[in-house]
Formats: structure tokens, sequence, C-alpha cells
């Protein structure tokens, strides 16, 4: 069998129960080289072959997973925090299904539920927002221009971005068409890490926030009220009926 797990976003007890105990079985463990922690494959059994996928092609590790799979080992792909963001397996998926490869997915604790764990922060603030907009500036990877980061920016949402600490300067730019300066911005370095950095400010200074810090890659960038504000919502208010609490 073949699945394909999110480990989480770096601390190894931050992976599901089910994603580790499929783990601790797997024959064949390719994962995502550049960002899971090392920590989490202790738990592998010794016999267990172990593959970063950082220099491989996807044809490359479609091919070491069918060989494995045919020969009926048990299969892991495992990917930072949550697979379903940033995480590139649609394209694996895509071609899994080319092949008839049956494959389960185990979601994981994406890096952005960690960020706020870490803040103790809630991205939905009752009466102020109850949006959180996932995005990522573009890169090498392309960002459709209606969803281009000013755009975005004018619903002046809770914001989680991904995949651009190396680009603070535009980032700052692109938001400031709507935030004001004086809104709240957060980098979180590493979040769950033993070398997590949280660096807090305004966004007028977001870019000078993280050349001081040396913050560079594996980071998010939080903005919106939420970073400050807190509100009260009607769900623990006497008056409320108590079927979702
Ligand atoms: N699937 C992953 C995201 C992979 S994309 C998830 O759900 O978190 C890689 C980007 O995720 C990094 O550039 C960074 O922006 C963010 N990231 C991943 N792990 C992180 C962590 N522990 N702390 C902060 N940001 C992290």
């Amino acid at each position: 069998m073949l699945y394909i797990i999110g480990a989480g976003p770096g601390d190894p007890e931050l992976i599901t129960v089910k994603g580790q105990r499929i783990l601790q079985q797997a024959d064949l463990v390719i994962y995502a080289g550049s960002l899971v922690n090392r920590e989490i494959l202790n738990i592998c059994n010794s016999e267990a072959k172990v593959v970063n996928s950082a220099k491989l092609t996807l044809k490359q590790i479609i091919d070491e997973i069918v060989q494995a799979y045919q020969q009926g080992l048990q299969v892991v792909r495992l990917h930072t925090g949550d697979p379903s963001l940033y995480g590139a397996i649609g394209e694996q998926m895509t071609e899994l299904d080319k092949l008839n490869i049956p494959y389960e997915v185990i979601p994981g604790v994406s890096s952005f539920s960690a960020a706020a764990a870490t803040l103790k922060k809630e991205y939905t603030v009752p009466e102020e927002t109850q949006t959180l907009i996932i995005t990522r500036m573009a890169g090498r990877t392309p960002v459709p221009e209606k969803e281009a980061l000013h755009s975005l920016a004018a619903h002046r949402s809770s914001m989680a971005i991904f995949l651009s600490a190396s680009l603070v300067g535009e980032v700052q730019q692109e938001l400031l068409k709507h935030y004001q300066e004086v809104t709240p911005v957060a980098l979180v370095y590493k979040a769950s890490w033993p070398e997590e950095k949280v660096v807090r400010g305004t966004l007028n200074l977001l870019q000078k926030m993280a050349e001081e810090n040396n913050i560079k890659s594996t980071a998010l960038i939080l903005v919106g009220e939420f970073l400050e504000k807190t509100g009260r919502s009607k769900l623990y208010d006497g008056s409320f009926s108590h079927g979702c609490r």
C-alpha cells in the first residue's frame, strides 16, 4: 500500500497518530528533504529504505514508488506540514492515477497552524475578521493575476503568506496598497523547531524585520489585526444555544 503523509511543521510529535503508525511500518520512505525534520525518521524500521526526494525528479520519485509498490512493499511519501498545501502532491497523484496505483492521504499539521499556536493567536476574530487567506508571492512558480497579492490585500483579512520570506520587500509593497502601515505583522521562522524564531512588528517595517533577523526562508509572513485584537464570540455567550460548543 502507498500512503502520502503530512509530517507536520517540524516538531516530530506533531505528526498524526495514524501517520506515525504507518511510518513505523513502512519499507520505503521518500521524504521531502528540504523541510521534513529528519528526527521524524528515527521511528522508521531499521530495515526501511529512506530516500530524500530533494534531488529527484517527478519521474524518479514515481519510478521508485512504483517499483516498491509492485514488490508488495509498504511505501510512504512524506511531505512537510499538510500535503494539501504547496506540496506538489497533485502532480504525483495524477501520475499514480494514470498507473492505477491506489494510495491514501494522511493529513498533517500545517505550518500556518503551528505558527498560530506559537503566537497563541486565533486567525478568526469575532467582529474583526472571519477569513484567513493562504497565499504566496509569485516566485519561480507563478501566481495567477486574479490572485495577485495586492488584490487579496483588498480584503484586509488575516493572511498567512507562504514561500515568500526571500521576497519580503515586494510583499510589503503589495500589501501596503490596501493595509495600513501600522497593520500588525509577524515573521515566524521554523515554527515548532528548536531554532524557531518569531519577529513581530508593523507592516511598514516588514522588510527591515526580515533583514535584521536574517530570515530568508522557511518562514511564514502573517498579517492582520488578528495579531493584536481579540473579540468575543457569541458561542460561549449565556444566551447562545450550545449545539456547537
Ligand atoms: N505543506 C507545507 C508547506 C510547504 S511549502 C505546510 O502545510 O506547511 C514550504 C513553505 O512553508 C516555506 O517556504 C514556509 O513558508 C512554510 N513553512 C513550512 N514549514 C514551516 C515552519 N515550520 N515554520 C514556518 N514556515 C514554514
